[in-house]
């Protein structure tokens, strides 16, 4: 019999409740003992949900109260000797210095977990004697027993995956790591194995990128190692996010149990499964349903890829499940109260997405029959969904079918541009500014609140937003900057801002998904096309203006970031939204340009996490996101100053696809990462405009003038002083007004310190 399965569930609960209870811990509101308490709450409730919907294979031991990649690294006593562990159980208070710093030591590096807005902790290796701290999933597993009578499938990060998302070691320990790491699993799995666990799950999603042929056959003797000893225990190698790199190497692991993403990775894995076959003594676990989106699933679609593979793997090996864990999309559609009937049921969350999969074992194992009204209902909502006209505008889809999209070049090349805008601007050497918006105080916020529930007047609102920049225009005035912004008060959310005034997007109330730690994103759902309607950003852009003699730049969010931060329909290619969002915003940088803004910055920091975890594919992927771009801003005048901002990215990988932006002026995260970043000037020859970030933004301390001429330095020893710009390393929200002016101050007092050295050089 087909059986249903899940890969992982969302840990937040329906209202956050998880978030809260954390939350509450930090700022000492509740003791450890009533966040551990809360959080088993919690997690039965998402199990016992789970169970309800009758899935056969629960997975346990996903729940964590940070991040599961962490949880990793404190089971196996990865921590860094700064967090003065001592050996055995790692507390509570140890486990979230490691996640968030404390007073004697900063937190770890966090990454985002391959293509997703997940954020992981990096483990870090210092040469620590790795020991095992607790058999976590088997207290998982344990606990849904006892309490819910459920026969889990406990969960644990695979060791390869593990190490190679791990830090602090060179190529040449990597042998002596896995001999450390192995024992420490085996033990794990053979505990698992006297308790009479049937099934674990080990998350090897490292094998859906460009691994090579070498780093496989390690991976071949990890599993020949780690199952020698284990006979009823059964292992489920879970890869996801695209295809398997060595598909036949993979399946040949002696594992009992293969998952493969039927969604990220379906057209490779299907053709892989064809020529290749599937091993019949193993189970094939087939995620057939995205997990990584939050659409409805078309079930005739899917029953049709679950016949390619039944044509290879047997009723009584086949298991149904989502693509990926469950932690990527919002709990459920049963919180929307005011989202528009068709577009609320052409959704699925993961309590929706639990159903589906359901009803698909259902008509595999009863018929399709026995499911007819969950069938029909689908069926209807899908084509209501479909036939809704902001699906398919002929003005939108006029435009982009157009020669427009291959009008993607400014009139005149970098080097004339830069003559006529100097001439334009005067700018002095090393011209200074800032990333976009600066401190939204609890009072901006709270004045925003007030005027989204009606207690305060559109007037009132924009009065308030007015002499927000009013004051921010007389603060950089008064320091000095050469290029000032508006300061972006008007926004909660760089993207969102954006989706509330294009056409072709809805937001929920609820939908949030974990982003990192606590923190929760809701993002925008591109729903329909895109089109453009009214200015978005003129007005205050102008108004900045008005109150100055400098330049003010304008200030939008890139094509590529609006689409990768939001939940897009995939109907359409995620290149074909993206050109939509590009005719939107050229028509907004048209307004702007017309409107006498004349220096405008299009962000985009998320152009990097879109890349596809192939290398292979990573041309495509740039080809078209460069040219969204350049669509987006190439109708300028050869005066107006194109800017662009990226948080850090990868610089090396990427210096070609950045230059081919073809934006006049790039400023770039840096100050947490110089050592590299000067080392790719040194081998690619970049000759824009470029601001590297001169200092942290994500710290309250004020940075001493020294440290920011040290950091220009450095800089100018591959930079030419022409093309060189002074800035923070991103936008200024998320601090302090105080910290923000004398961190601009010592800014400026540093770049001064660099004019006047560069003028001594001249002489
Ligand atoms: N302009 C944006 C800001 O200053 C950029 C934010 C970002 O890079 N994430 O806030
Ligand atoms: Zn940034």
């Amino acid at each position: 019999m087909v059986k249903s399965s899940i890969t992982g569930y969302p840990v937040i609960g329906e209202n956050r409740e998880w978030k809260r209870a954390l939350e509450a811990f930090w700022a000492n509101k509740i003791s450890e003992e009533e966040l551990l308490q809360t959080t088993k709450e919690i997690r039965l409730a998402n199990l016992k949900k789970q169970q309800q919907a009758g899935v056969d294979h629960i997975t346990v031991g996903d729940f964590t109260l940070y991040d599961r990649v962490l949880d990793t690294s404190a089971m196996f006593g990865i921590i860094p000797g700064r967090y003065n562990w001592q050996g055995g159980q790692v507390s509570t208070s140890t486990y979230f210095s490691m996640a968030r710093g404390s007073d004697e030591a900063v937190a770890s590096e966090m990454t985002k977990w391959f293509n997703t807005n997940y954020h992981y902790i990096v483990p870090e290796y210092e040469g620590q004697r790795f020991q095992l701290t607790e058999n976590k999933p088997l207290v998982a597993y344990r606990e849904a027993k006892q309490e819910l009578g459920i026969e889990g499938k406990p969960v644990l990060l695979g060791p390869y995956t593990l190490l190679k998302l791990s830090k602090g070691y060179e190529e040449k320990d990597v042998p002596s790591l896995i001999l450390q790491l192995l024992p420490l699993y085996q033990k794990v799995l053979q505990e698992l194995q006297d308790e009479g666990v049937q099934w674990v799950q080990i998350d090897e999603p490292i094998l859906c990128t460009s691994i090579t042929s070498d780093e496989m056959k390690t991976v071949t003797e990890i599993y020949s190692q780690l199952t020698k000893e284990l006979n009823s225990l059964n292992i489920l190698l879970q890869t996801y996010f695209d295809s398997v790199e060595h598909y036949e190497e993979t399946v040949a692991l002696p594992v009992a149990g293969i998952g493969l993403d039927f969604v990220h990775g379906v057209e490779k894995n299907i053709e892989h499964l064809k020529k290749y076959s599937f091993p019949e003594e193993k189970v094939l676990a087939a995620g057939i349903i995205d997990g990584r989106n939050i659409w409805r699933s078309d079930l005739h679609a899917k029953l049709e890829v679950l016949e390619s593979i039944q044509q290879q793997v047997k009723q009584d090996k086949l298991w149904i499940q989502p693509s990926c864990s469950l932690l990527h999309v919002p709990v459920t559609i049963k919180s929307e109260q005011k989202l528009d009937g068709v577009i609320l049921h052409a959704l699925a969350f993961a309590d929706e997405k639990v159903k589906e999969i359901k009803t698909l074992q259902a008509i595999l194992t009863q018929g399709k029959e026995s499911v007819s009204k969950e069938l029909k209902e689908s069926e209807i909502a899908l084509a209501a969904f479909n036939a809704l006209p902001a699906r398919k505008r002929p003005d939108v889809r006029e435009a982009t079918s157009g020669s427009i999209l291959s009008d993607s070049k400014r009139n005149s090349p970098f080097a004339e541009r830069k003559v006529a805008q100097q001439e334009k601007f005067q700018l002095p050497l090393l011209p200074t500014t800032t990333i976009g918006s600066f401190p939204q105080t609890p009072e901006v916020r709270a004045t925003r609140n007030k005027w989204r529930k009606g207690e305060i007047t559109d007037k009132q609102y924009n009065d308030f937003v007015r002499a927000e920049i009013k004051e921010w225009i007389d603060i950089q005035e008064n320091l000095g900057l050469d290029v000032l912004v508006h300061g972006e008060f008007e926004r909660t959310d760089m993207v969102e801002y954006f989706g509330e005034k294009l056409e072709g997007f809805v937001f929920t109330e609820k939908a949030w998904v974990q982003s990192y730690g606590s923190r929760c994103v809701k993002p925008p759902i591109i729903f329909g096309d895109v089109a453009f309607t009214t200015a978005m950003t003129v007005e205050e852009s102008v108004y900045a203006k008005s109150l100055t003699n400098h330049e003010v730049k304008g200030m939008l969010t890139g094509p590529v970031t609006i689409l990768n931060w939001s939940f897009v329909r995939d109907d359409l290619s995620r290149e074909a939204v993206t050109n939509q969002i590009a005719l939107a915003l050229r028509k907004e940088i048209e307004a702007l340009e017309a409107a006498g803004i004349h220096m405008i910055q299009v962000d985009e920091p998320a152009l990097r996490e879109g890349l596809p975890l192939k290398k292979s594919e990573w041309k495509h992927y740039l080809d078209w996101a460069v040219n969204a771009f350049r669509v987006s801003t190439a109708s300028v005048k050869d005066t107006t100053q194109i800017h662009t901002h990226m948080c850090y990215c990868d610089f090396n990988h990427f210096i070609e696809a950045i230059s081919a932006l073809d934006a006049d002026v790039i400023s770039i995260e840096t100050s947490r990462s110089h050592g590299d970043l000067v080392e790719s000037f040194n081998n690619y020859h970049y000759d824009k405009g470029i601001g590297l970030g001169v200092y942290d933004i994500h710290s309250p301390r004020v940075p001493a003038v020294e440290e920011m001429t040290e950091i220009i330095d450095k800089g100018l020893e591959v930079l030419d002083p022409s093309q060189f710009w002074i800035n923070p390393d991103c936008g200024l929200k998320t601090r302090k007004r105080e910290e923000t002016v004398a961190a601009l101050k010592n800014m400026v007092t540093a770049t001064e310190i660099a004019r006047e050295r560069l003028r001594m050089v001249v002489k």
